[in-house]
């Protein structure tokens, strides 16, 4: 597979584009807009349920345009943090005071971040970068290694060791991790968090719990009934991946009352859109949520079923993932910056090549479950790639 000139110059564009994105990859409609001349057919870089988009769209349209109730969205201002949070407490089954809606998770990992954390914070490696960009000046950072011949998982006795010794506030665990996918199951975090009642903040960031799931059934699983005995804790959701919605920019925290306050005292009135709000009343609407578990419970099997595909596929290794992507690992000798570029290029499939996450040596790429026939071209694309090996074109090496 030799690549074209006119593919080369594309591969290089996109180089650019990746340089100035920092260490998020650049949005679909970045890439298209620079570079028309690319067709990109499948996202699988961006994570998200794309059935529970369809859901949430329809009912929009339904709601909001047909019957002409979008021009109040857009008119006036959406309720205040605290009215969106009651709407949600009867939901979520938490008291009203303990909960803080956030203008995306990312606005509320840096509003914590910034307002609690004060001396030092442990993180997990590799992670969702914001954990450690957000950090600021004066907090000391500790990365706990999760180890690539573990393959990456969470150990609890030497986690607790650690944090014994280094005696940090912070904590950050993400469940599923991010890029990882890897789980720890309710009972470990409860056990965790019983022994490290006596660290101020631990952050249990549960953006892909949806798609999780413990023995065989697929019911919810979620540590939020911990927070009721350990005000220590802040119990961080974003609704972007789950419900394909990151365009609304919507995400919550349960926490400590007094944390809630503190931040409320420094601002975040008005954080929330309008359409955000529509979109927390939805959720709690008993109606929707039946719908939106069907959606739900056939993404995550067909997750499943896909991760299970490509780790059929010779030359590459899949790690066991319970989050809706899935962590590959290039075993034939190629790079992954050169996978990505042929599964991109001649396949219009995009996928998140791992190199930028620290903690994460190798070649590594990151591929998001989308709709069934998606899935199905992109277990062909990467059949084809793995195939044809190095071209030399690979993005970060042109
Ligand atoms: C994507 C992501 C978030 C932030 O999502 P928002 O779109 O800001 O709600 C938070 N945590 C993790 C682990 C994520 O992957």
């Amino acid at each position: 597979m030799r690549m074209s000139s006119k593919e080369q110059e594309i591969v290089q564009s996109i180089q650019e584009l990746s340089d100035q994105a920092g260490t998020h990859s650049p949005s679909i409609s970045t890439i298209t807009e620079k570079i028309p001349e690319l067709n990109i057919e499948v996202d699988a870089c961006f994570l998200s349920n794309p059935y529970a988009t369809d859901l949430f769209s329809r009912q929009m349209q339904e709601d909001l345009i047909q019957s002409g109730r979008l021009r109040e969205v857009l008119e006036f201002y959406p309720s205040q943090n605290q009215v969106v949070a009651e709407n949600l407490s009867h939901f979520l089954e938490v008291p009203k005071e303990k909960i803080f809606i956030g203008n995306g998770a990312t606005e509320i990992i840096q509003a914590v971040i910034h307002n609690f954390t004060r001396r030092k914070i442990v993180i997990n490696i590799p992670t969702f970068s914001p954990y450690y960009e957000f950090v600021p000046e004066g907090v000391e950072v500790v990365y706990n290694q999760l180890y690539h011949g573990e393959g990456f998982q969470f150990n609890l006795e030497r986690y607790i060791e650690l944090i014994e010794r280094e005696n940090p506030d912070t904590l950050v665990l993400i469940n599923p991790n991010n890029p990882s996918g890897c789980y720890i199951e309710l009972a470990d975090i409860e056990y965790l968090v019983n022994r490290l009642h006596w660290v101020d903040n631990i952050i249990i960031d549960e953006s892909f719990i949806h798609f999780a799931f413990e023995g065989q059934s697929t019911d919810l699983v979620s540590a939020t009934y911990l927070t009721e005995k350990f005000e220590n804790l802040v119990l961080m959701k974003s609704m972007s991946k789950d419900f394909g919605i990151a365009g609304i920019r919507a995400g919550y925290a349960v926490m400590d009352e007094n944390k809630v306050n503190d931040l409320l005292e420094n601002g975040y009135l008005w954080n929330l859109s309008g359409l955000a709000e529509y979109f927390f009343r939805l959720y709690s609407n008993p109606e929707f949520q039946k719908r939106y578990e069907k959606v739900r419970v056939r993404y995550l099997n067909e997750t499943q079923q896909f991760f299970a595909e490509l780790g059929k596929l010779s030359g590459l290794k899949a790690y066991p993932s319970k989050a809706n992507f899935v962590l590959v690992e290039l075993t034939n000798g190629m790079k992954a910056d050169d996978f990505t570029a042929g599964m991109l290029v001649k396949h219009g499939v995009y996928t998140r090549d791992c190199r930028d996450k620290i903690g994460l040596e190798g070649e590594f790429v990151r591929i998001a479950s989308r709709s069934w026939e998606e899935n199905k071209r992109i277990v062909n694309a990467a059949k084809d790639v793995l195939r044809t090996g190095n071209t030399g074109f690979g993005l970060g090496r042109n």
